[in-house]
């Protein structure tokens, strides 16, 4: 049973707020570009593990894909699988070309025509994740549960290369074909219940009630400022920001295209890229209409608040992303110049 849906990650949903936003030219974009074309890779590599996944029992795991809790510091694991007889950190990897793993390095070395770079060694960094999520299961008082972990590589288009004293990496690092084997091979290790259905229903819970998404400061990360994006709001139908706001509606002056909803994803791109938090002012400014019409566009939103009167401030509800992609607006690839 899938417990928290895979999504496209937020850190690709700003970096296509940012393309929809800077002016074409605009230094940063290449950037931008290379940076999305990374976690959509990461994306599809997930969707292509979660397809292997869909043929497990629904009613004996629980399925978590890109849980954020917080040890002493936050961590995201890819996947979480948790049954009554052990839970399962899975660490994704969707990376072309040849990956060489050296003994008890954190880095690893991806080799792609013939160029080769340093990359975090991904089996290090489950093994970090193992570490607090098993702080994580203590300091919440869930106990006797056994927490393992796999590196699961998407493509088997993917080499994978280590020395002979370091072969011991493959009992955790497999490709996502094998991951239905490995299960099996798991459940043969675990036979017993380790923990009843209720304290299972109870972990579920918390793991929800204790998941956060960030949004990062992009400003800040690409060192731009807020005159580099382009406010307004973007025609569904013709991608100008030539939307305006008459009655109630949006209406577009280049393609007359009409929308009740246009200004959601405008809304959504000022929390991705501006601010966490606007005020009536900020969405005036933003949306480039009057102060009493946001303000009427804010209480149809029903965003949570703080502060009175003009210095409200409005914020999105946790773990909200306004108008989230799909897999389909995903492949339309408009994004790249
Ligand atoms: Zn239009």
């Amino acid at each position: 049973m899938i417990k928290l849906e895979l999504i496209v990650p937020v850190q690709a949903e700003q970096c296509i707020a940012l393309l929809k936003r800077m002016p074409k030219g605009h230094p940063v974009r290449p950037i931008v570009e290379k940076d999305l074309r990374v976690w959509l890779k990461g994306y599809y590599g997930e969707l292509n593990v979660a397809y292997h996944l869909s043929f497990l029992p629904e009613d004996e795991y629980y399925i978590f894909h890109g849980l954020r809790l917080k040890d002493k510091k936050a961590f995201q694991m890819d996947l979480l699988l948790v049954s009554a007889k052990f839970a399962l950190i899975i660490e994704v990897k969707n990376i072309s070309g040849k990956l060489k793993f050296k003994k008890g390095s954190d880095l690893m070395t991806r080799e792609l025509n013939n160029l080769e770079e340093g990359m975090d060694n991904p089996i290090q960094q489950v093994k970090r994740h193992h570490l607090q999520f098993n702080n994580w299961l203590k300091y919440h008082q869930f106990k006797g549960i056994p927490v393992e972990r796999l590196v699961v590589i998407s493509k088997t288009s993917t080499i994978i290369e280590t020395t002979p004293d370091n072969l011991h990496i493959f009992q955790t690092l497999i490709y996502a074909e094998s991951l239905m084997d490995k299960m099996r091979e798991l459940e043969t290790k675990y036979t017993k219940p380790r923990i009843t259905k209720k304290v299972l229903s109870q972990l579920s819970d918390t793991l929800l009630k204790e998941h956060h998404i960030s949004i990062p400061d992009v400003l800040q990360k690409y060192n731009l400022s807020q005159s580099d994006i382009k406010p307004g709001v973007q025609c569904p139908n013709c991608r100008s920001f030539k939307m305006k706001y008459i009655s109630a509606s949006w209406r577009c002056d280049e393609c007359h295209f009409t929308s009740k909803r246009a200004h959601l994803s405008a809304i959504k791109d000022y929390f991705l890229i501006l601010n966490p938090t606007i005020t009536r002012k900020q969405l005036a400014e933003f949306l480039q209409i009057e102060p009493v019409k946001a303000r009427h566009l804010l209480f149809s939103l029903k965003f949570p608040s703080s502060g009175t009167k003009r210095g409200t401030k409005y914020y999105l509800p946790k773990n909200c992303i306004l108008c989230p992609l799909n897999e389909n607006d995903m492949k339309k690839g408009e994004f790249f110049t």
